[in-house]
């Protein structure tokens, strides 16, 4: 072309060759100038959509040649815009498509109160193995590892439930918690506002924390008790009626002091497993049994009735399994726990004298007085402490 166009130029009969050069050349300017608008109103067009799209909900309003790229914008933007109000509803709790259909999605309970939402559908692949239960605010209520939310203060907060084999499905239950506010619970670590008022530091923590007082006493038959401390063992059961429903709210008061603690320390402590009735340690442990034989089962699972967790008084933490042994969370458990009035229930190489094989998730709620003492003789049983046997009769 350019070589042509040379040519042309040293015709000496420029006349014809100039007026098409001109007309090329004006062609050309058309062109370009047609660019130049076009790139002009698709730059309107972009401005125009994103100021809408800054504004709630307005479009359209361009002009007609744009509909069609104006419209796309908004409508992606509309769809942008409802997404994000279904992810608000699913936040708000309730039914949504995380293939989870619970029998409610609202929970009201009272301070020391339990409740329960039942699953009556998984999302595909999932069962009742994958439930993975938690809590937006554990000082509001708290949830264990099979879904049995426990009021722990006045208040509102969401619990999650999600597969474990696919974490993205889940579902959240608003809980309602019906009774006072635990203001204390609520100041952070580094202020100690509590009831007794003092300006103290973290050193003397233990020394506060020596209040926790010994569980009430349960009147009626068919239970042993040594001074203040039920005992929940292999010999020793409790009747099947005893159905308390929640943790014993003073073990729940100091479980949350203990959780605040260990959260002063960087260390997350949080309620897997707390009061388990009758029927349902029953369930739990004839599971147990047919699947790995009663001998085996008897290691790990108490028999309905002497369970320890049917008292209200004992929690299991975090991870319960063998996974948790060794762990930053684990070691905190076995250093402190005792300030709190609880104690290791099953500790390592004492499975002849307790009957259960090394469970650092387990704690047992028992008072100050009594785990101090605990604590004091080197972290030794309730069974060894009383001269007790942990033997089923049969
Ligand atoms: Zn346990």
């Amino acid at each position: 072309m350019g070589s042509n166009y040379n040519n042309y130029n040293n015709d000496p009969n420029r006349q014809r060759p100039r007026k098409r050069v001109s007309k090329q050349t004006l062609r050309r300017r058309q062109l370009g100038a047609l660019c130049v608008i076009a790139f002009l109103v698709l730059l309107l067009v972009i401005l125009v959509a994103k100021a809408c799209s800054k504004d709630s909900d307005k479009g359209g309003d361009t002009t007609p040649t744009d509909a069609t790229t104006t419209s796309t914008t908004t409508t992606v933007q509309q769809t942008e815009a409802l997404t994000t109000v279904t992810t608000t509803t699913t936040k708000a709790a309730g039914a949504n498509d995380s293939g989870f259909k619970l029998d409610k999605y609202s929970i009201y309970i009272d301070v020391g109160g339990m409740g329960i939402a039942y699953v009556q559908q998984y999302p595909e692949g999932s069962s009742e193995e994958d439930e993975v239960w938690s809590t937006s605010d554990a000082k509001i209520a708290t949830v264990d590892a099979y879904g049995h939310v426990t009021g722990v203060s006045g208040g509102e907060c969401y619990v999650t439930l999600s597969s474990r084999k696919d974490p993205s499905k889940e579902v959240m239950i608003k809980v309602t918690v019906t009774g006072p506010a635990n203001t204390a619970n609520s100041a952070d670590g580094d202020k100690d506002t509590d009831n007794k008022g003092n300006n103290k530091t973290n050193d003397n923590e233990p020394q506060q924390l020596a209040e926790a007082p010994a569980p009430s006493k349960i009147q009626g038959e068919g239970y042993h008790y040594e001074g203040d401390v039920l005992i929940v063992n292999k010999t020793y059961s409790i009747p099947a009626s005893y159905n308390p429903g929640a943790l014993d709210p003073t073990c729940n008061e100091w479980f949350n002091k203990l959780v605040q603690g260990a959260s002063r320390d960087g260390i997350n402590i949080f309620l897997s497993s707390g009061f388990r009735s009758y029927g349902y340690q029953e369930g739990l442990y004839n599971t147990y049994a047919a699947n790995d034989g009663v001998a085996k089962a008897d290691t790990y699972s108490a028999r309905p009735g002497h369970s320890e967790h049917q008292t209200g008084l004992a929690i299991d933490v975090n991870e319960v399994s063998d996974l948790f042994i060794g762990t930053p969370e684990a070691q905190w458990i076995e250093d402190h726990c005792w300030e709190y009035g609880f104690i290791l229930r099953y500790p390592k190489g004492k499975q002849d004298i307790t009957g259960y094989k090394y469970e650092p998730w387990h704690i047992r709620y028992v008072g100050y007085d009594m785990s101090k003492k605990i604590h004091d003789r080197g972290g030794i049983t309730l069974e060894e402490y009383f001269g007790l046997t942990s033997q089923y009769q049969s």
